[in-house]
């Protein structure tokens, strides 16, 4: 649990876990250009940190991503404790995009209603829809997803929409179909809850590379370089899911290299 603030919003990194994936399934396209980024592999594995965000703004308190679950033995509920937050508080659950390792939480597996059983649930409404068509729907999305609807607490949304004065997602497409960014906005400060707009450190150096988890690269790239743009204009704070724990930080330039650099 690590907490920051931008303006007058509190930001708090909640990690669920950390895991290690071998680089060359992960960057399958661009295994043979690996070598060059030892420095960010742990023996030829990328170390991903499974981060949710809190966020405290204009009096509303809003959980971005639930993590993995309980099966994955994940930390997230001790994490939320940690920080002084009981589930029930919770008034807006968001989902940056309907992978499993984002909603993994969002449901109590015992009772089946809503583990944040105060908080509507914000969907991006690209993601509904293209994994509801697969037949049949990832296994995640049929367990932590498709009941939202029928307990009434799933709201759909795409593009920019407004979630208090200070917070506004971007629909910022590429990991996934609907994938949104969090932009925090306060006092002059930015701040952007990423997602898996950026997966690894790899990403913020090679913005053009793309993972197996990627779906589909051509998004990808597009809306890496309109964030960096944004982001470097700004010099936004990013909370990233899978960036180093505790996912905040900065992407600085130093000798034609761009990288990240996570808050001490
Ligand atoms: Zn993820």
């Amino acid at each position: 649990m690590q907490r920051v603030t931008v303006g007058n919003v509190e930001v708090v990194a909640l990690v669920d876990l950390v895991q290690s994936y071998s680089a060359e399934r992960v960057y399958a396209e661009t295994a043979d250009r690996l070598g060059e980024f030892t420095d960010l592999l742990e023996d030829g594995k990328v170390v991903l940190n499974f981060a949710s965000f809190l966020l405290r703004a204009d009096g509303r308190t809003v959980l971005v991503d639930t993590g993995n679950g309980p099966e994955a033995q994940g930390r997230l509920l001790d994490e939320l404790a940690a920080a002084g937050v009981r589930p029930d508080e919770v008034e807006l659950v968001l989902f940056t995009h309907l992978h499993g390792d984002h909603t993994g939480w969002a449901l109590d597996r015992e009772s089946g209603r809503p583990r944040f059983a105060n908080a509507r649930y914000l969907v991006p409404r690209a993601d509904w829809e293209h994994y509801r068509a697969q037949t049949p729907p990832p296994n995640s999305f049929t367990r932590d997803v498709a009941p939202l609807e029928s307990l009434g607490a799933l709201d759909l949304v795409d593009g920019e929409h407004t979630i208090s004065p200070s917070l506004v997602t971007l629909h910022t497409p590429g990991h996934t179909p609907g994938h949104m960014t969090v932009v925090i906005s306060s006092q002059g400060q930015q701040a952007y809850v990423l997602g898996d707009a950026f997966l690894t450190p790899i990403d913020v150096a090679e913005p053009d590379w793309v993972t197996t988890w990627d779906w589909s690269a051509v998004p990808v790239r597009e809306t890496r370089r309109m964030l960096l743009s944004r982001i470097e204009a700004s010099n936004a704070l990013v909370a990233a899911s899978h960036l180093p724990v505790p996912g905040l930080g900065h992407f600085v330039r130093s000798e034609g290299r761009r990288s990240w650099r996570g808050v001490a």
